[in-house]
């Protein structure tokens, strides 16, 4: 199975009318509890790292950039499902230049505090770019709120733009702003169904529907049905990750003298292994919103 471009992925999930989730990642034992959800329930996902994890104060960290791809894609191909592999969310063009010649096998180019005509230059040069390294490319058009920057009705996104957009630009997936919120919790935030379904009969091409944490479960198949086939999740992996490692490490005496313990906790794979569970807490969650998304 292994590595495939994210537009077959998406449109095999046209076909079959569901939708395929992005988890996000921050390390090793994020991505495989990512792949390893996929696999034990047998099903297609897209596995990556968003723009924060590799940003510094001179831009990047190449390094850790150039050794995170390497890695994904390694992890990729040996999967038995079909996996595509992003850079999240960047609106740093030689950063995501750099990630195409490393290994993703697709990005996403974040020009949503953009004008329309500076966002579509921009991710029409991503999109040239990415021709030559066969990779496809996912852009944003509106502005999508967070718990500190709520909602305006100027960042929706505008059903007429998104027809210019998609076809100046050929980006193969586009992220809305309907009423979806990044990093929130608040499950009673409303989407604006009638703009999903004029965006996606204007703009012929997959929707994304970032903030896949605070969305609500019920209106998965809603939108589906309109033209989302791919959910962004991050915020709820990270959360349940660090509530299951500081539950592991509060019961821990740190400062006993066995030292053999401590070994324990960081690599063990049975129960006393702190991280080991706390990767499978994260694992437990995208199996259960791979089903939700794929509606399995
Ligand atoms: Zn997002």
């Amino acid at each position: 199975m292994s590595l495939v471009p994210l537009r077959r992925i998406l449109k095999e999930a046209e076909k079959g009318n569901y939708a395929v989730g992005y988890f996000e990642s921050w390390d090793y034992g994020s991505l495989d509890a990512t792949i390893r959800a996929a696999e034990e329930v047998n099903f297609p996902v897209i596995v990556g790292f968003g723009a924060r994890t590799f940003v510094n104060e001179d831009g990047w960290d190449d390094r850790k950039l150039t050794s995170f791809a390497k890695m994904g894609r390694e992890m990729a191909e040996r999967s038995s499902v079909p996996v595509s592999f992003i850079l999240n969310e960047s609106s740093n063009l030689s950063m995501l230049k750099r990630g195409m010649e490393v290994g993703f096998n697709c990005v996403m180019f974040d020009g949503s505090e953009l004008s329309l005509e500076e966002n579509i230059e921009l991710t029409k040069k991503v999109v040239e770019e990415a021709k030559k390294w066969k990779v496809d490319v996912e852009a944003q058009l509106g502005r999508i709120p967070s718990p500190e920057k709520p909602l305006k009705s100027s960042y929706l996104t505008s059903p007429g733009e998104a027809k210019i957009f998609v076809e100046k630009t050929g980006v193969v997936a586009l992220a809305i702003s309907v009423g979806n919120i990044h990093m929130s919790r608040d499950k009673v935030f409303s989407v604006d169904l009638t703009r999903i379904e004029k965006i996606r009969n204007l703009a012929s091409v997959p929707l994304v529907m970032h903030g896949g944490t605070g969305f609500p479960d019920e209106l998965v198949p809603e939108v589906v049905k309109k033209g989302v086939y791919k959910f962004n999740l991050g915020s709820i992996l990270k959360k349940a990750f660090l509530k299951e490692l500081k539950l592991g490490l509060l019961k821990e005496d740190l400062e006993k003298d066995d030292l053999a313990s401590i070994h324990d906790l960081i690599d063990s794979r049975g129960e006393r292994g702190i991280f080991e569970r706390a990767y499978f807490a994260v694992r437990e969650i995208i199996k259960e919103k791979i089903r939700l998304y794929g509606m399995i």
